[in-house]
């Protein structure tokens, strides 16, 4: 069975899956990115494609990432999935039904949420450069850029060139053109969920919960 969370960048899916699981530990936690990077640190064969399709400055095509995801799934067993960052287009939902019935999609969940608290999000968001914490400038009063890590005491915090702000209105247009349409496809299937990503993580994490 599988379970997709799904919203722009932002929207807290990552937070909530961490949450989710927390919760309910007989679900498995899976996000593409963190995918592509086992195996590439592995070395595994498809891994090796990976990383020489990204030295050659390309992006990972869609049969390349499923093979990715369904290499992963195989390796799960029985376990539930919960699906962070995939499927991103109409085209990778469609190679996600061509699963055996084991994996098939059972829910999915659309985090909604304003995109002016999005930016100020994103814009927003400070990650360790040592650790990989997250956090926002609205927690720090002094100067966001000299601010070192509270989580690890030495790293410095710094700006993902991604939450930069004209990236970020490139990311939300990628993700209206290419990823709204896949909300759409659940939609007409009767299984899609809209939850109000406003607010308190806890908050929000009690809303989806309701609706799983
Ligand atoms: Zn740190």
């Amino acid at each position: 069975m599988i379970i997709i969370l799904m919203g722009p960048p932002g929207a807290g899916k990552g937070t909530q899956g961490d949450l989710l699981v927390k919760k309910w530990p007989t679900f498995c936690k899976v996000s593409t990115g963190d995918l592509l990077r086992d195996q590439i640190k592995k070395e595994t064969e498809v891994g090796l494609k990976v990383k020489d399709v990204i030295a050659g400055g390309n992006l990972v095509d869609d049969d390349l990432l499923f093979e990715v995801l369904k290499n992963f799934l195989k390796e799960q067993g029985d376990k539930k999935i919960l699906l962070d960052g995939f499927p991103r287009t109409v085209n990778q939902a469609k190679l996600l039904d061509t699963l055996n019935n084991q994996y098939k999609v059972a829910k999915v969940v659309n985090l909604s949420i304003d995109t002016r608290v999005l930016v100020d999000r994103l814009s927003g968001r400070r990650i360790c450069s040592q650790c990989g914490a997250i956090f926002h400038v609205s927690n720090f009063i002094m100067n966001q850029e000299q601010e070192t890590c509270p989580a690890c005491l030495s790293g410095k915090l710094v700006q993902r060139p991604d939450d930069f702000p004209d990236r970020i209105k490139n990311r939300l247009e990628v993700y209206e053109n290419q990823t709204r349409p896949v909300i759409e496809y659940y939609k007409q299937r009767g299984i899609c969920s809209e939850v109000d990503a406003m607010g308190e993580k806890d908050q929000v994490f009690k809303r989806l919960i309701e609706t799983l």
